[in-house]
């Protein structure tokens, strides 16, 4: 049986960024990661929020060395070419004016190597399978079959879309969102914005929303692109996840232009029912992080951001409870992550439902909304002087009414 304080399921940004607080606080950490790094994961573009939390845990200057595309902001784009401009500078006041587009697999490995400079064990191609949690021990397996067990003081499941501990310990919940497919690849070779707006990432409407693109350009000259619809749509058309990609492409004005010279440098991939819910964020001796806790939609790129402040978080609160400090868990764990999501919630739903389009579109709105909204896609959810942290639901009906 081998020891340790804290044990890490999952090698992703929120497994990593917890482990390099909890070694800083002077705990043992394991990270058992199935698959072997550099590895591919969708979810590129970044929010200013995740700068702040890395600058806090003094891990921004490690990642402005790797020369990411700076995304300034997002520019959403109508089937008739109509661009709304969202600008993370136009903010209220927060720090943090832009993020980076990255690729995971390079972003996602620098995260990894700074645990691992601070003394992180890591274990790839070991996949976890069992926890003991009355006993806490967790048992996994190597590509040997040979089976790891080991007993830790704490558990923190950072295991994304593997969701192991809610799959363990029942906890998981289906989504209220809708089934939806994203089918996606990476391009060189298309026509890119220039100037300040470069990096900004294109969220491209078509057909009555039915489906919405996402354009990331990376530093490298390759860049994002990917199609999201409910599972019908992509099935009623009959016809491959290629296809069908090439076919919202070029029957849409924009992308048609935008995209005449690119070509595909990856295989065209395909994820469905990624949204996922949980009955509860924590337990005896574990808790949950990042993706493994609740996944809404990737419109606004909300992933990352809510990954690392669930796990900057949670690393905080195991650190009081590992040096004996009574921990409110409900209080300051989930409810708080709750308030967060719970606003992007709202807004995804007001997405699908035609709502945000007429605020983003209308030209009757005040300047201080327009910084709200963009507060609140720059990944300021918790900030309770924005307008739309509170009641969020209501207010966002309250302005389609009054703009229309
Ligand atoms: C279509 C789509 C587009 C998206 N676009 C964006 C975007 O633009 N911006 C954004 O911020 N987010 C985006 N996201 C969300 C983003 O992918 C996730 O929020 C983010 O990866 C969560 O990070 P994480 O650290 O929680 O988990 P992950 O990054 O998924 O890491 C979890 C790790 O756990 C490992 N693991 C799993 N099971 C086990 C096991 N049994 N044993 C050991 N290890 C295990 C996995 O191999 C993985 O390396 C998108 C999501 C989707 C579906």
């Amino acid at each position: 049986m081998r020891e340790c304080d804290v044990l890490i399921i999952g090698a992703g940004p929120s497994g990593s960024l917890a482990a390099c607080k909890l070694l800083k606080a002077g705990f043992s950490v394991v990270i058992l990661e199935k698959l072997d790094f550099p590895r591919f994961v969708i979810g590129e573009s970044l929010l200013p929020r995740c700068n702040e939390i890395l600058e806090e845990c003094n891990l921004i200057d490690t990642i402005k060395e790797q020369n990411y595309m700076l995304k300034g902001g997002a520019i959403f784009i109508n089937e008739e070419k109509k661009e709304q401009h969202i600008d993370f500078r136009e903010n209220l006041g927060q720090k943090w004016a832009t993020s980076f587009q990255v690729k995971r697999e390079n972003f996602d490995n620098v995260l990894l190597n700074c645990a691992k400079q601070l003394g992180a064990k890591v274990f790839h191609r070991v996949e976890v399978f069992e926890y003991d949690n009355e006993n806490d021990i967790v048992k996994a397996k190597d590509i040997n079959e040979e089976i790891l067990e080991y007993k830790s003081r704490f558990v923190l499941d950072a295991s994304g879309y593997g969701r192991v501990l809610p799959k363990l310990l029942d906890l998981d919940i289906p989504s209220d969102l809708k089934l939806r497919n994203a089918i996606f690849t990476r391009v060189k070779g298309e026509k890119r914005r220039e100037g300040d707006k470069e990096g900004f990432i294109d969220i491209v409407i078509h057909d009555d929303n039915k489906a919405w693109l996402w354009v990331i350009p990376f530093s490298d000259g390759t860049t994002s692109l990917g199609v999201v619809c409910k599972e019908e749509y992509f099935k009623d058309k009959k016809l491959s996840k290629e296809e069908f990609l090439d076919d919202v492409i070029f029957n849409h004005k924009y992308l048609k232009e935008k995209f005449k010279d690119a070509q595909k440098v990856t295989p065209v991939g395909i994820i469905n029912g990624y949204s996922s819910s949980i009955k509860k964020m924590y337990g005896k001796g574990y808790a949950l992080s990042g993706n493994a806790t609740e996944f809404l939609d990737p419109v606004f790129s909300s992933g990352v951001t809510l990954a690392l402040e669930s796990s900057n978080r949670v690393a905080k609160l195991i650190i009081d409870e590992l040096n004996g400090k009574k921990v409110d868990w409900q209080k300051d764990y989930e409810d708080y992550m709750n308030m967060g999501i719970n606003v992007f919630r709202e807004f995804v739903y007001a997405w699908y439902e035609g709502k945000l389009r007429k605020i983003f579109y209308s030209r009757h709105k005040s300047e201080l909304i327009q910084k709200s909204i963009s507060s609140i896609l720059s990944g300021y959810v918790w900030d309770e002087n924005n307008y739309f942290v509170k009641d969020t639901k209501n207010k966002i009906n309250a302005l389609v009414s009054m703009v229309q």
